[in-house]
């Protein structure tokens, strides 16, 4: 399905690399205006290079460039339909509650949950004036599961995506503004792949768990983004949507 979000202006952050970058892709081939955001200016600007968008650089754990951010883009645009809050960060010092530090949990806090608070806040004002737009932030299949195997605030801080997502779509739904969270099983993206690559024995703990047997592809979430974007999901608001090739629906998976 093709031109579903034809000229829509669309914003996605952590646009440089991974769920963000295949989105940025996905979104041009539907007919978006990309803005693509990062604080890697290199990577963020290729993306943007890449699909004839424009990069902005910004940290989204900070007020007043995520301000800045969707003000400049509603200004410069007129109108902005689709911000997909993406960026998140999965540190190696965030671990079990045991040895997990303040400075961490703080940090992995700041750039995963208040980051999409931030761009809630500032990008609800333009969509409430135009009475439209869709709002996709990227929580987490462990938002819904338990691991052995912890990462005890990157866990905390995408339950706290879904539970400020499913607030936003329930008061903001009569506006015509959509908010849902995306729960992505885990993602082949080139960080997860370099971890397992290292460490085969990590992956197969993993994949048992998988009724697929495989990981994910960024594609495969980003059309899962693509929908939540476009008029097909317009029945859709505070939900959360998983893909996670069958992970939270299995027991005993296949041989
Ligand atoms: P990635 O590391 O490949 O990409 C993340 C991008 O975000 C990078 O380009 C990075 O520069 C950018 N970024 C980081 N901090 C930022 C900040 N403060 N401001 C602006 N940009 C920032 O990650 P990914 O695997 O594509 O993950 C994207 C999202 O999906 C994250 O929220 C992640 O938690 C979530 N997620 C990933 C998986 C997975 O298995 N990969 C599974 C579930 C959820």
């Amino acid at each position: 399905m093709q031109g579903r979000l034809r000229d829509r202006v669309a914003v996605v952050t952590g646009a440089g690399s991974g769920i963000g970058l295949a989105t940025v892709r996905r979104f041009a081939a539907e007919g978006a205006r990309v803005v693509c955001v990062d604080v890697d200016a290199e990577t963020g600007g290729r993306a943007a290079e890449e699909v004839g968008g424009e990069f902005v650089a910004a940290d989204v754990a900070d007020e007043t460039a995520v301000r800045e951010l969707f003000d400049g883009v509603a200004q410069r645009y007129g109108r902005v339909d689709v911000a997909f809050n993406n960026a998140g960060i999965s540190p190696p010092e965030d671990d079990s509650i045991l040895s997990t530090g303040l400075d961490a949990w703080e940090r992995v806090l700041r750039v995963n949950t208040t980051s999409v608070y931030l761009c809630c806040k500032y990008v609800l004002p333009h969509m409430r004036r135009q009475g439209s737009g869709s709002i996709i932030n990227t929580a987490s299949f462990v938002a819904l599961m338990g691991a052995a195997t912890s990462q005890i605030a990157y866990t905390a801080s995408k339950g706290g995506v879904l539970a400020l997502t499913r607030e936003l779509g329930v008061q903001f739904a009569r506006e015509g503004i959509r908010v849902n969270a995306l729960c992505p099983g885990p993602i082949a993206t080139p960080l997860l792949t370099e971890l397992f690559a290292a460490d085969p024995e990590r992956a197969a703990r993993r994949l048992v768990h998988v009724p697929m047997g495989r990981f994910g592809r960024p594609a495969e979430i980003a059309a899962a983004v693509a929908f939540l974007a476009s008029d097909d999901s317009s029945f859709m608001t505070a939900a959360q949507f998983v893909v996670d090739g069958g992970i939270t629906g299995a027991y005993v998976t296949p041989l």
